[in-house]
């Protein structure tokens, strides 16, 4: 539930803007953390609009905290990026999601795709696709069930080297998307050169649908443009009928928010992967 979990997430949210010791603690909590699991995944699927169906599921990292219960990782994360953590943080990630690949694909379950998030600094480091390759046992099979988001903030970056990068894990079956599109610095015109997959427009535009004729606008020169250039789109953080409704009618190709479901649990999200679902 939001109350329990702003309660939770309270405590962080002071460290992150406290006196040095404090964020020490956090600090080395994040190193004991990553040595001790007790980072977790949860799974939110992503569902065609077309179909119906759940097509892929985005992986979002969760922390559970011996003294402070749950962190989201919208209070650590940041954090993580500021003092370089997130390196080891987001190969956590990939190798805990390649792991789950592979035990699902032995299981003989539905194999979805899985989105994982990753800063910037870890996706342009130079040994990030030997990382990668390490993580998958150059397994091409599953890599193919890959996506990475990418955040727009990434696209300040030398372009050309982005674009190298992007190539090498694409060749490898690797989708990238660009997540939270919309809110930072980059415009279709700088997407336009690169070679990706997956469009994913910024909850806060969603969010106004109702509200804002601008907002509906943003996300109809979105759709229009990135469906030139043959990129499919994801809304997310759709959490009304409202929402969905106009989206389907805006030509929309996926969506993604509490609506369709919640962030879930491994099991849960398993026996989903086993059930016809539709919305
Ligand atoms: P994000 O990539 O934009 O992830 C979407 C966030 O929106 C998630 O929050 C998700 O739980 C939440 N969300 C999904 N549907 C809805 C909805 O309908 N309404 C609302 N209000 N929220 C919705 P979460 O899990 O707290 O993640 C926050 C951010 O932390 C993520 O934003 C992402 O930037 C970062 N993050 C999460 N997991 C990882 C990770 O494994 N590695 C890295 N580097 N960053 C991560
Ligand atoms: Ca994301
Ligand atoms: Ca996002
Ligand atoms: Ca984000």
């Amino acid at each position: 539930s939001a109350r329990r979990d702003e309660r939770d997430w309270v405590w962080f949210n002071a460290l992150t803007t406290s006196p040095v010791d404090q964020r020490l603690t956090l600090w080395q909590d994040i190193q004991v953390a990553l040595e001790e699991d007790q980072f977790f995944l949860v799974f939110q699927p992503i569902f065609n609009l077309n179909s119906n169906q759940p097509v892929s599921a985005e992986v979002l990292l969760r922390w559970r905290h011996p003294q402070q219960g749950l962190i989201s990782p919208a209070v650590f994360i940041p954090f993580a990026e500021q003092t370089g953590l997130v390196k080891r943080i987001d190969l956590w990630v990939l190798n805990a999601v390649a792991r789950q690949l592979r035990q699902w694909s032995e299981q003989g379950l539905n194999m979805p795709r899985l989105a994982l998030n990753l800063s910037g600094i870890s996706f342009l480091r130079p040994d990030f696709e030997q990382l990668l390759n390490t993580a998958f046992n150059g397994d091409l099979q599953l890599l193919q069930h890959l996506e990475l988001e990418l955040t727009e903030g990434v696209l300040i970056e030398d372009m050309e080297r982005i674009q190298e990068q992007i190539d090498a894990v694409r060749q490898l079956g690797v989708q990238i998307s660009i997540d939270d599109f919309g809110t930072g610095y980059s415009s279709l015109s700088r997407i336009r050169n690169l070679d990706i997959d997956h469009i994913k427009i910024d909850r806060s535009f969603i969010d106004d649908i109702e509200s804002s004729p601008q907002s509906c606008k943003i996300i109809e020169a979105i759709l229009h443009l990135a469906h030139g250039l043959r990129l499919k789109v994801v809304a997310e953080g759709v959490e009304t009928e409202a929402q969905l409704h106009e989206l389907r009618q805006m030509g929309c190709d996926l969506v993604q928010g509490y609506l369709l479901s919640r962030p879930l649990e491994r099991s849960d999200y398993e026996a989903l992967l086993d059930e016809d679902l539709e919305i």
